[in-house]
């Protein structure tokens, strides 16, 4: 049988575990393809921001990967701008690349309301790399700023607004105000009058998920200090301020904006059929209607539960998205039956600062505290070192020392 070309447009959470599938396959020859060099995980970047590791233990070389496989498996970096269904054709920044099969797992990006005058000129974010770094760097020297200011104590508040109460939103609270609390303890100078808010729209944090999560969150971010503002939206956000429902103000040195998510902007340029996200709306075998060869995986697509109830746009979801896509794009290569995508969430792991953590998993084991921090802990390394043992076989076929895989 004549080896096919698949290409894997986006190396994240759902591009990476595809890949895997596809690149241990003699059926195809496989294309990755993505802006960047490296795979991303966001899921760990609170502890990034919160100086608790470098930039190397985040990100996983996709080269690297790449050639771990074989000479069937390639990366290249390019940002691909549009499709075209009918060719079979992807148009990049810097080349046109086409394709028998193609998955799409573009990701998301944040939700920035236009509506919203001064969120994104003034707010920062964590969602890509660069801004997770950018973030990093500024906080650190704001703070040192306002100290050399004060002359060694900050007798004037320092404010650190976050908006928005889901995932992101309450990891990255949890984990600032534990590292301001560190950060104020091994310190010799007084600066003590730090305040974080996290400023919500619904009753309560983590809005959707189970209430054990949603009490243990509550309750761990109101023992660090975190000032929870519910019941409310920004309305306008200015560089040293913004305002709350239209009224209310609240001034800060520094805000940080986790409100929500939209599809990659890909799908922009694409002329399929989309929901309010602009997520991709795919199949049960997670393929675009009428494109029989292309498929969707991860936050890019509106994923389903068997049930038909809509999953929060999650690395789980998007990894067992990536899987299935990939098992039935072998599956119509050998002209076999496809299966209809079966994701579940098997549970949560929240980051509440430091060794602190509240999982939720398979149902039935619900731990917070030190041990919630364990078995979090041993989930996503267990995750970073699979890929970097895989990487190790590629960095030894490179001819480029340089090159290296994150740890
Ligand atoms: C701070 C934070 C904490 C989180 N914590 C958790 C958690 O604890 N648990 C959990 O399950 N989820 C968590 N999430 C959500 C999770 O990270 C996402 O759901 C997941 O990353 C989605 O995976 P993906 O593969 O769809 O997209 P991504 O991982 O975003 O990957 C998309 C890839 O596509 C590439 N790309 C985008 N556009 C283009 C283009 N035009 N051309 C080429 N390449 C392109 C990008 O460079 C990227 O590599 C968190 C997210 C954040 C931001």
């Amino acid at each position: 049988m004549q080896r096919k070309r698949v290409i894997i447009v986006g190396g994240g959470y759902a591009g990476v575990q595809a890949l895997k599938v596809l690149a241990h396959s003699d059926l195809c020859d496989v294309v990755l393809i993505d802006q960047h060099p490296y795979h991303y995980l966001q899921t760990e970047a609170y502890e990034l921001i919160a100086n608790e590791c470098s930039m190397t233990r985040v990100t996983i070389d996709l080269l690297a990967l790449c050639l771990s496989f074989g000479d069937h498996v390639s990366y290249i970096k390019d940002t691909i701008r549009t499709i075209d269904f009918e060719s079979n054709h992807i148009i990049g920044q810097t080349s046109g690349h086409s394709y028998d099969y193609l998955l799409i797992c573009t990701g998301s990006r944040t939700a920035y309301s236009n509506a919203t005058e001064g969120l994104r000129e003034y707010s920062h974010g964590v969602k890509t790399l660069p801004s997770a770094l950018a973030f990093k760097q500024q906080f650190e020297q704001r703070l040192y700023q306002r100290m050399e200011s004060e002359g060694g104590c900050c007798s004037e508040p320092f404010n650190v607004v976050i908006g928005g109460g889901g995932l992101s939103g309450v990891e990255i609270a949890a984990e600032m105000a534990h590292y301001i609390r560190v950060f104020h303890q091994d310190n010799t100078l007084t600066c003590d009058n730090i305040h974080i808010f996290l400023i919500i729209p619904h009753e309560n944090v983590l809005e959707g998920m189970e209430s054990y999560l949603i009490t243990q969150a509550t309750k761990r971010l109101l023992k660090l200090g975190v000032k929870i503002i519910n019941h409310s939206r920004i309305t306008s956000v200015e560089e040293h301020g913004l305002i709350l429902n239209g009224t209310e103000s609240i001034c800060f040195d520094f805000m940080i904006f986790t409100g929500g998510i939209v599809a990659s902007t890909l799908t922009g340029e694409l002329k399929v059929e989309k929901n309010k996200k602009s997520q991709l709306i795919v199949d049960k075998f997670l393929r675009i209607p009428s494109h029989d060869c292309v498929f969707a995986a991860g936050d890019i697509a509106e994923l389903l539960e068997t049930t038909g109830t809509l999953l929060p746009s999650t690395a789980q979801s998007a990894e067992q998205s990536g899987v299935h896509a990939a098992h039935n794009i072998l599956a119509l290569i050998q002209g076999k039956e496809m299966k209809a995508s079966d994701i579940q969430m098997r549970g949560m792991m929240i980051a509440l600062g430091g060794n602190y953590a509240s999982v939720s998993l398979l149902g039935w084991i619900r731990v917070s505290g030190i041990l919630g921090h364990l078995i979090k802990t041993v989930i996503m390394r267990s995750y970073r070192y699979m890929l970097h043992l895989q990487c190790k076989k590629g960095i030894n076929k490179m001819s480029n020392p340089k090159s290296h895989c994150g740890f």
